[in-house]
């Protein structure tokens, strides 16, 4: 297994749509396991493989540390089933670092996808899952948390980023 390294904003990569896996095989598996470990090494609750540079759908999730119920999962290729209500609540991204906003999401949500083993899953879930797993497809969408607020709180972000990259060159 291997850390690996998570893309930023304003990375070209977090921006683009994803593309299926056409064959799950141990180059996939290497990957989700990778994955997992970042994930876990970087305090997340869930991973797109956008985020570490891989343009594929491909998600790992483990809302654990909020919901001890609920268990790590991979998943590829997912797919929303069905999705309803609405829940907005606070969302950090490891892609955008010290941004935190409230995003509006389905309360619960169906996915359905492939487990790493190239079986047929489906998750369910509501709260703080169903809203991770939200957010992770976006990613492979090419959709941030940034897209999803107002744009004044996105140009402050912005610029909050500016300012900080001028002071670490020393402008
Ligand atoms: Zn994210």
């Amino acid at each position: 297994m291997a850390v690996l390294e998570i893309l930023k904003y304003p990375h070209p990569m977090l921006k683009k749509r994803c593309q299926e896996v056409d064959r799950i095989d141990g180059g996939v598996k290497q990957l989700v396991r990778d994955m997992v470990e970042t994930m876990y090494r970087s305090n997340g609750i869930g991973m797109a493989a956008c985020q570490v540079g891989i343009p594929k759908r491909v998600i790992v999730v483990d809302v654990g540390p909020i919901d001890p119920e609920k268990d790590l999962f991979a998943m590829i290729n997912p797919e929303i089933v069905s999705e309803e209500g609405e829940i907005e609540h606070e969302e950090g991204c490891l892609s955008v670092p010290d941004c935190s906003e409230k995003v509006k999401r389905k309360e619960k949500i169906l996915v359905r996808g492939f487990s790493p083993e190239g079986e047929e899953i489906e998750v369910s879930g509501d709260g703080i899952l169903a809203i991770a797993l939200q957010h992770e497809l976006d990613h492979l969408n090419g959709v941030l948390i940034l897209d999803r607020i107002s744009r004044l709180k996105r140009e402050i972000y912005r610029n909050k980023l500016k300012k900080e990259k001028r002071k670490e060159e020393g402008v």
